[in-house]
């Protein structure tokens, strides 16, 4: 069996039984997988044995000892035992809270060996949290030297989690394959998988658990590297037909009607996309660039492209608020070029819809715009030739690959607002190539980013209506939809009540998830064209909502917000030629976290940057933009720990593959099979 087929249930394990196997789940173990990976916080060393006078010194430790007398104190029954002790250095006292039982295990005399945390109380060294043993000259039978430590849970003890992991090796490593290759672990010097996992809990020395955890993050970075490279050279294994090279005169057209040129950060990653879809294998490439650097018009230019090779084009957007938007923007530059765009939405009128269908099949349509509904059931795409994906963090790969079945091997564009990154974007996107926007396009002023204490909301309204005044205008966000949002934050639904008293006669509009699509869509068309004046709002307005004319960026509760939403937040405003404005306007008591938040974007515009903060602080897990990746979220591995572990991950993935790339030699048969796995599990998540 390999280490993730290790999926019986906890309650069959000795000791452990239906009771205590639910209260594990509270730890979020439920299999003997789960349970084995749980990474010890830390280790006691019983090894190293102490006097009484240095245990107390160091808060805890091992001492070995001589029972001198059993003392009482308190009365009735809550008469406790005290065993009195003695050593070399001092004496002392075991208090046996509840455990008066103690006097006949140990009566005075008894040499014993204690585990406790020491402490001087009353002028006296005591303990009432040890463990204690008789000095047995058996070896075998006595504790083993070095415990670890487990995050606990009501109900379940150190002494239960140690029994739990000590029945499951027991049990399971017997018959546990090691899924990395011999060479490979001969290589790099890594334990055997069995005796990682025996290391990683119960090591013989205090240095075992080092090396027990770097063998099993390498296991799982090098199938996570290796699923990543398989892909991309099957990928690169799929052929399709050849296909017309495009004339470029429709792309030409729809550049002269644009009021200004492509960066050449826009153009350089064109040239990449363009190439990459002239090759006889689909592309897949991610194209990052900040939000507000231009990414659309790329993807419209690789679309025009796409069509000119006598293909369809799926553009697929997180939702319908955005899929209306682009529409509107693309329909507006493809007029009078002969290209037909269409939208499909999930809320579409059946007969709008029955006509789209047909349109799409017959091979009308050359370009779709739309969410989800893009892959629903009964839509046919007569030729299906690109697909792309904005925002495509929001995305999981299941999604993408139910609309990519809808084409033969079409190419795949993703894009993401959210960077990648840099240290990531080589790794996680292992399958495919990555272009990046560098720079915005030039005009632009940067952003002045201001902090503000709630209570000071007089001054941060009046600064709003001054910008109201000057004809611009604000976004205001909030965390909550309504009072029943939790914890007593400020919501949407309240302050836009309180606002629009507040700035009166402006136009106040409301925008978030909770009010229907038609209503939420007027509103936003309505802030668009200038008619609304400020718009209240949730983090909906996060995703790619594109008002030029619109400087202010009020975000209250900031401090509850993660740094991706924020800079997303960020970038609705500064896409004009006007000076635009942030107001982070936070509630004290702040958590470290959040105050190291608030810094990150008080002092950086750059998406990169804080893109890095945002993984220094929150970790990968949380990431953004990575979960879709093929998972970052290891049970072992910490990307930005084990960033080097990963590079040379993928320097033995390429020899592998080199040699093997089916993975049919009988010596990766159990690493095809985890591989396999992984891949599997990442494709279901949707
Ligand atoms: P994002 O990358 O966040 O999707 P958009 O594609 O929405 O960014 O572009 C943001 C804004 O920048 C849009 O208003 C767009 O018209 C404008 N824009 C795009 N390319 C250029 C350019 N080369 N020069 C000036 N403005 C541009
Ligand atoms: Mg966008």
């Amino acid at each position: 069996m390999l280490f993730h087929e290790l999926t019986d249930s906890l309650e069959h394990l000795p000791g452990v039984g239906p009771k205590r196997a639910a209260l594990l789940t509270r730890l979020g173990l439920r299999t003997v997988a789960d349970l084995l990976a749980l990474l010890p916080r830390r280790y006691e060393d019983r090894s190293r044995v102490v006097t009484l006078v240095e245990a107390a010194a160091h808060g805890e430790g091992v001492v070995h000892v001589t029972v001198i007398d059993h003392e009482h104190f308190l009365r009735g029954r809550q008469k406790t035992l005290k065993l009195v002790i003695q050593d070399e250095s001092s004496t002392g006292s075991l208090v046996c809270f509840g455990r008066n039982f103690l006097a006949r295990t140990f009566p005075v005399g008894s040499e014993i060996a204690v585990f406790g945390q020491f402490t001087l109380r009353y002028g006296e060294i005591q303990a009432s949290s040890f463990e204690a043993e008789h000095r047995r000259p058996d070896a075998s039978r006595a504790t083993p030297p070095i415990l670890p430590v487990y995050p606990l849970t009501e109900g379940i003890g150190q002494a239960h989690l140690r029994d739990a992991v000590a029945h499951a090796l027991q049990s399971y490593t017997p018959d546990l394959e090691d899924e990395l290759p011999d060479r490979l672990r001969a290589a790099e010097q890594l334990l055997p998988l069995a005796e990682a996992l025996q290391g990683l809990h119960f090591p013989a020395t205090m240095e075992e658990p080092a090396r027990a955890l770097r063998r099993l993050v390498w296991g799982e970075l090098f199938t996570f590297q290796l699923r990543l490279a398989q892909d991309a050279h099957r990928r690169r294994r799929r052929t399709r037909r050849a296909r017309p090279a495009p004339f470029r005169s429709v792309v030409d057209l729809v550049l002269q009607k644009l009021p200004f040129e492509l960066t050449p950060d826009q153009s350089r990653v064109l040239t990449e996309i363009l190439t990459d879809m002239d090759q006889p294998w689909p592309m897949a490439r991610l194209l990052q660039g900040d939000v507000g650097s231009g990414k659309t018009l790329v993807a419209l230019v690789a679309a025009l492209s796409a069509i000119e090779r006598g293909q369809q084009v799926a553009l697929m957007v997180p939702t319908e608020l955005l899929a209306r938007q682009h529409a509107r923007n693309i329909g507006s530059l493809l007029s009078d070029t002969g290209v037909h765009p269409a939208l499909v939405l999930g809320s579409m009128p059946t007969s709008a819809r029955r006509h789209v269908t047909a349109a799409l099949a017959d091979g009308e349509i050359d370009v779709v715009i739309g969410t989800h509904a893009l892959f629903a059931e009964g839509l046919i795409y007569a030729n299906l030739g690109l697909v792309i994906i904005d925002e495509q963090h929001r995305f999981g790969v299941g999604q993408r690959e139910r609309l990519q079945a809808r084409g033969h091997a079409p190419d795949l564009l993703m894009m993401s607002a959210t960077p990648i990154p840099r240290s990531l974007a080589l790794t996680a996107f292992g399958d495919s190539e990555v272009s990046t926007i560098e720079h915005l396009p030039p005009g632009r002023k940067p952003i002045k980013t201001h902090l503000a204490r709630m209570g000071n909301d007089a001054r941060v309204y009046a600064f709003v209506r001054k910008e109201l005044d000057a004809g611009r205008q604000a976004y205001l966000v909030y965390p909550a939809i309504d009072e029943g949002g939790a914890r007593g934050f400020r919501s949407a639904e309240e302050m836009h009540r309180r606002l629009q008293r507040e700035f009166a006669p402006y136009q106040v509009g409301l925008a978030h998830s909770r009010i229907d699509d038609d209503t939420r869509a007027a509103t936003m068309e309505a802030f668009a064209r200038g008619e609304i004046h400020a718009l209240v709002a949730t983090s909906v307005v996060e995703v790619g909502v594109d008002v030029p004319n619109a400087t202010c960026m009020v975000i209250e509760h900031a401090e509850v917000f993660g740094l991706a939403a924020l800079h997303q937040l960020r970038g609705r405003v500064g896409r004009g030629a006007a000076q635009s404005y942030c107001l982070l306007v936070y509630q004290e008591p702040l958590t470290d976290d959040a105050q190291e938040r608030l810094k990150v974007m008080y002092e950086s515009s750059d998406g990169f940057f804080i893109a890095e903060e945002d993984l220094r602080i929150r970790g990968p897990g949380e990431l953004q933009g990575s979960r879709q990746s093929g998972f970052l979220e290891f049970r072992f591995a910490d990307i930005r720990e084990h960033m080097s572990e990963m590079i040379a991950a993928r320097t033995h993935v390429a020899r592998v593959l080199q040699e093997d790339p089916e993975l049919q030699q009988p010596e990766h048969q159990s690493l095809n099979r985890a591989v396999t796995a992984l891949r599997e599990e990442s494709t279901d998540e949707n």
